[in-house]
């Protein structure tokens, strides 16, 4: 495995390995993904064993441009007004962190899906991820590049420690800039609905195609990992984006009040809360306190959740406790990673 800056060479070098039916993990402005090329099944399937990934859980399809959206979808089984709502999405929010589940093109393998005539698409915003896609031939499947269920890597070296061997190349193109994966929405059924609160803002959805249905919701308990129990969508799994110490997550009036404990490790939302909970206390006591950011804001606190939570898994603490971040925008999504990885 070789860890390699993006560039034009390393770029061309790490689509080769795609073209030959390899794997390698690459920068995308929600999270590094590990990429295969989606036509090749067999390429696909070294995806799901490095990840360690259930076979019932189906791959993000990741293009260049628009213009090859009909290489993964086949835009003939929809209708007028799935189009207009297709075309305002991606027109307002591609390229960007929104992933939309549509009839799969019959050239997609079924391994991709996960059996499922519906796939979901997205098209990066990261510049080396387009251009990689672009040389790699147009269609790369990749989900993050970490093993499954474990904390989303955001940095080439998360991909090196969770993965490392596994992969042959990873693509270094610094930290991730949304920190958080794609919103997956399902476009697929009558009414559109929201699989996984993500980069894009359901508020923000809504403003421009009307109301969604909320699917996200936790629905399944962490040792239901058996063939989609259910599940809309499975990225509902309840033990989704963990880190190995314990965490528990706290509202900001419940995390405030705390009593202070030995080998916990605090993580606040913002400085204020932290500053609250610690006039409780004598001011001189050394406290393990964390912060996602200090002005509390939400969009920088996304950017830096999965980095924190895996420092924080780092110290050998024996429990986080974890603020939750107002539940609006960028909050729902924070919030949800918060509670998958809780236990
Ligand atoms: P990841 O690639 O790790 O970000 O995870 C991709 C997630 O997208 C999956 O876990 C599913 O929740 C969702 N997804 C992908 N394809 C479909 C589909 N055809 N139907 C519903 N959800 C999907
Ligand atoms: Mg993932």
């Amino acid at each position: 495995m070789e860890i390699l800056p993006v560039s034009d060479e390393s770029l061309k070098k790490a689509a080769q390995v795609l073209q030959n039916g390899g794997i390698i993990a690459f920068p995308t402005e929600t999270v590094y993904g590990l990429g295969a090329d989606a036509y090749n099944a067999d390429a696909l399937v070294k995806v799901f064993e490095a990840k360690g990934r259930p076979r019932f859980d189906p791959l993000i399809i990741h293009i260049c441009n628009i213009g090859t959206l009909d290489k993964v979808i086949d835009l003939s089984q929809l209708s007028e007004e799935t189009k207009r709502k297709l075309y305002l999405l991606t027109g307002n929010f591609w390229p960007g962190p929104l992933s939309l589940v549509l009839p799969k093109n019959e050239n997609i393998p079924a391994i991709a899906t996960a059996g499922l005539n519906t796939t979901a698409v997205r098209l990066p915003a990261n510049k080396a991820a387009q251009k990689l896609i672009k040389l790699a031939g147009g269609v790369v499947a990749a989900p993050s590049a970490n093993p499954f269920g474990a904390l989303s890597p955001t940095t080439a070296h998360h991909v090196k420690d969770g993965l490392g061997d596994k992969v042959d190349i990873i693509l270094d193109g610094g930290a991730a800039l949304v920190g958080i994966e794609s919103t997956v929405l399902d476009l697929s059924c009558e009414q559109v609905r929201l699989l996984r609160h993500g980069g894009i803002p359901k508020e923000k959805i809504e403003k421009l195609i009307g109301a969604v249905i909320d699917a996200s919701a936790i629905t399944a308990a962490p040792e239901e990992k058996s063939p989609n129990g259910g599940l809309a969508s499975p990225g509902q799994l309840k033990s989704h984006y963990a880190p190995r110490t314990p965490l528990t997550v706290f509202a900001k009036e419940e995390i405030q009040n705390l009593p202070h404990k030995e080998n916990t490790a605090y993580l606040f939302f913002d400085n204020a809360s932290r500053e609250q909970f610690k006039s409780n206390f004598e001011s001189d006591n050394q406290y393990n306190l964390w912060v996602l950011s200090s002005s509390g804001n939400i969009s920088e606190a996304a950017a830096c959740l999965f980095e924190t939570l895996h420092k924080l898994d780092a110290l050998g603490v024996q429990r986080i406790f974890a603020q939750l971040a107002p539940q609006k925008g960028l909050g729902s999504a924070i919030n949800d990673r918060l509670m998958r990885a809780s236990r």
